[in-house]
């Protein structure tokens, strides 16, 4: 009987999706499975493309034209059906491409990337002897570097060889060699007697052999046996090699220290209860778990995981990248063990994808790692953890722009397992679920360690500060705290907020400023590698020393950057081991853990940084935070600025104080009473989440309304503002009166990577054929694409700028 199987292929466009059918040549018949990769032709046969494989049938509609699938690219399927049914979900909210969703659920190896080939059609024919030798195809690559290709291009043109495109692989298994003894006791010895007394390495081998049924080949080479003198033994019949698979372990050669469960207080006690109760009940409950920074949510994390892995179950807990510090790491290894697998962005490829292997064959029952962990292939969910929910890292920034934190429950649902949303601040959103009785709620209300006490934080008007003519970073007040703890031997945390912030060049004579050439946006300077660097494109020039506009040669550096304000600290106190964490100091793989050990290891005093610094320090001798500009982030565009302040400030007030030593914070600001900030001077989430959510409710935003975020780009301004006032139009017309279009304007960026950008945000409240006509924008765009105009879909977009 035929086989068919529906194929999704690796071609991103609204025409290709769709499953397509081919069919199963006789030697897959027994093999093939859905959720497997395959190779398949596309097109008009000379493109080889990789697939996966979403539905297996016995008949198909359209028999004849059908062509076979090459060959399969997994032995077993990378995806399961639970993923897969996540994947059509994905589609479903987020309006991407079902390609692009089901390749963002594997590690990044194994995404296709293709071959150029030249083929020989003929095998007679005599460019055989010329160019191909034994094989019937060449690379592409080395044609060109034989000097070939325009020879080659003449017989495509002849029709003797065609051009094709194969799957190139790319996730290789680690292997590691070893070396199995053939000797036994009793034909060592003679052999041994055979052996020249002159060929002592040889005798040793077989001395080595003699005990060692099993070792890596570097076992050998350790003491003194070189490779050659293995390959001899090889050839002599006393050993043989085998290559074993090996994963890369990030971790390897760390010990953890066994920690054990702490006795839990009232409030932790009664949340691990609840969950725990959800998760023996098998009920798919969404707990939000309120408690404010050191109340012990992590350790509730860590016992419920212990239990869930009791009972034989799984468990994945999400963490922003940023707090992914080897700290964290080390609670969670520490407590659970060998169970735990990490996944984040500091992991190499080859890395992640062993991490990912281990986890895929049941060999890790607990995934920590950040947004993309949420893809994990565990079977049997008991649990799934999202910390600091409110993380705008969480949402995808790039097609399929998914939030990691509704994936998380639409998986708690299939596993029918409780879903733990954890936050000192949480999102409006979430918190407004838990008020409605959504989301169960759940308070820790003080810091769990007794003999810890929340900071008492102070503000300073820096408008004040001005006026006394201190035109420094540092004011008055937190210049003798400093000084105060260096005499204490005590440790400083400051932060210098960079979000809607940067260092720039400004001519004092005309007041040029340096802008990208691609974007709308002025360039930014990168002391450490002495060049301006656009943070949208990436584009990179030298500083200028005369202004390009008038010639001047009065053309300053302007802004604040962390080098800068390190510099000034240091002139304020000589003597004071400073560690600067931002983008220049850890962009080297390792950085960021090495500038945190060190820290930790008391050699530095002041650990200076960007909004980094703000999440899972747990260090007791930090007695004082200072935050040296609170507000740079209230005045941005975005409906969500005083969340962002507000989230921050408590995080980053959260460092100081966490054992025995009290703390102190500073935060510095040019609007001492704003809400955001008076709000997280007091450590009042619940205050800031009333008035906050008045506010909403006034000018009509999240979570009063949902919101969809429709661009358009091109590299005319006329083309794109066109098409997206052709579809506001289209909209308009189809949506209830309840339903507020802002724009369509330019972006707020209004030029990135040479295209013009225009969107259009839509607020509603029901609008139940939303989504459809959405779809049927994009599926109408399709021909635009071809003229490279582009329409894109944002569903509750985290970012309004
Ligand atoms: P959070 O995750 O809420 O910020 P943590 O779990 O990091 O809080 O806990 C803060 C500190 O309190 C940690 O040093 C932790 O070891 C300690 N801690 C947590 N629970 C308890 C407890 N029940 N008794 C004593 N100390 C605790
Ligand atoms: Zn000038
Ligand atoms: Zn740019």
């Amino acid at each position: 009987m035929p086989l068919f199987a529906e194929v999704i292929v690796d071609v991103p466009t609204m025409q290709t999706d769709q499953p397509f059918t081919y069919i199963v040549p006789d030697e897959l018949l027994d093999v093939i499975e859905v959720g497997m990769r395959v190779e398949v032709p596309f097109g008009d046969g000379n493109r080889h493309i990789q697939g996966f494989v979403t539905a297996l049938s016995q008949t198909s509609t359209y028999e004849e034209k059908l062509k076979p699938i090459i060959r399969m690219l997994d032995l077993s399927p990378v995806l399961n059906q639970e993923l897969l049914a996540l994947a059509d979900y994905m589609k479903e909210t987020t309006y991407a491409f079902k390609i692009t969703c089901l390749q963002t659920m594997l590690p990044s190896v194994m995404k296709a990337e293709y071959q150029k080939k030249i083929v020989l059609k003929d095998p007679s024919h005599p460019a055989k002897q010329q160019y191909f030798l034994e094989s019937n195809e060449i690379d592409w690559q080395e044609a060109e570097e034989m000097g070939i290709l325009r020879q080659l291009k003449k017989l495509r043109e002849e029709n003797i060889v065609e051009l094709r495109y194969v799957v190139k692989k790319k996730n290789k298994v680690k292997k590691i060699r070893y070396v199995n003894s053939l000797l036994t006791p009793r034909n060592a010895a003679g052999i041994y007697q055979e052996i020249d007394n002159r060929a002592a390495r040889q005798k040793q081998l077989v001395e080595l052999l003699e005990n060692n049924a099993h070792q890596p080949t570097a076992f050998f080479t350790k003491q003194g046996i070189s490779t050659a003198v293995l390959k001899q033994g090889e050839k002599k019949g006393w050993l043989s090699f085998e290559e074993v698979e090996a994963y890369r372990d990030p971790h390897q050669g760390k010990v953890f220290n066994k920690t054990s469960a702490l006795s839990l207080n009232n409030e932790q006690q009664q949340a691990v209860d609840k969950i725990l109760a959800a998760e023996k009940k098998a009920k798919d409950e969404v707990f939000l778990l309120e408690g404010i920074t050191g109340s012990g949510k992590t350790e509730i994390y860590l016992q419920s995981i212990s239990t869930v892995l009791a009972a034989g179950k799984t468990a994945i807990m999400l963490v922003p990248e940023i707090a992914l510090t080897p700290q964290m790491v080390e609670r969670f290894k520490s407590r659970l063990g060998d169970a735990v697998a990490v996944l984040h962005s500091g992991l190499s490829q080859g890395e992640r994808y062993d991490e990912w292997r281990k986890i895929e064959r049941g060999e890790a029952q607990v995934v920590v790692g950040a947004r993309s962990a949420i893809f994990a292939p565990l079977e049997n969910i008991g649990i799934i953890i999202v910390d600091e929910e409110h993380e705008s890292s969480y949402k995808q920034d790039e097609a399929p722009r998914y939030h990691a934190r509704d994936l998380a429950i639409w998986r708690g649902k299939y596993h029918h397992c409780p879903v733990v949303l954890g936050s000192a601040t949480p999102s409006l959103e979430s918190r407004a679920r838990a008020q409605k009785d959504i989301y169960h709620l759940l308070l820790l209300s003080k810091r769990a360690d007794p003999a810890a006490n929340l900071p008492s934080i102070e503000i300073v008007d820096l408008k004040k500060e001005y006026e006394r003519k201190n035109m420094s970073n540092f004011s008055k007040e937190l210049q003798t705290k400093i000084a105060d703890r260096l005499e204490k031997k005590e440790q400083s945390v400051l932060m210098l907020n960079r979000r809607g912030y940067s260092s720039f060049v400004m001519c004092r004579d005309c007041g040029y400023v340096l802008p990208c050439p691609n974007c709308d946006i002025s360039l930014t300077l990168h002391m450490d590698t002495k060049t301006m660097r656009c943070h949208y494109c990436g584009h990179e020039e030298g500083i200028p020393k005369h202004c390009p506009e008038c010639g001047s040669n009065k053309i300053r550096y302007y802004g604040t950057g962390t080098q800068k304000v390190q510099e000034e600290l240091q002139e304020l106190f000589p003597s004071a081991r400073i560690l600067r964490m931002d983008v220049d100091t850890t962009r080297r793989k390792g950085a960021h853990e090495r500038i945190l050990q060190k820290f930790g290891a008391q050699e530095a005093d002041i650990l200076l940084g960007t909004q980094m610094i703000a999440k899972g320090l747990d260090y007791p001798n930090i007695t004082l935070v200072g935050v040296l500009n609170a507000d740079t982030a209230l005045n941005l565009p975005d409906f969500r600025s005083n969340e962002r302040t507000f989230q921050l400030l408590t995080q980053v007030a959260g460092r100081a104080g966490r054992a025995e030593k009290a703390g102190e914070v500073i935060i510095q600001s040019f609007n001492p009473d704003h809400h955001a900030i008076v709000l997280a001077q007091k450590q009042d989430y619940e205050t800031f989440y009333k008035q906050e959510m008045f506010l909403r409710h006034q000018s009509g935003y999240s979570p009063y309304y949902f919101t969809v975020k429709i661009t358009c780009s091109h590299q005319e301004e006329q083309v794109a503002a066109k098409k997206m006032f052709q579809i506001a139009q289209e909209v308009k017309t189809a949506l209830s009166s309840d339903s507020i279009i802002l724009g369509p304007t330019p972006a707020s960026i209004a030029r990135v990577k040479n295209r013009y950008q225009y969107q259009m945000i839509i607020k509603y409240k029901k609008e139940p054929a939303l989504s459809q006509m959405l779809k049927k924008i994009l599926d109408n765009s399709q021909k635009d694409q071809r003229k490279s105009l582009y329409v894109a879909i944002d569903n509750e977009p985290v970012n309004f700028i």
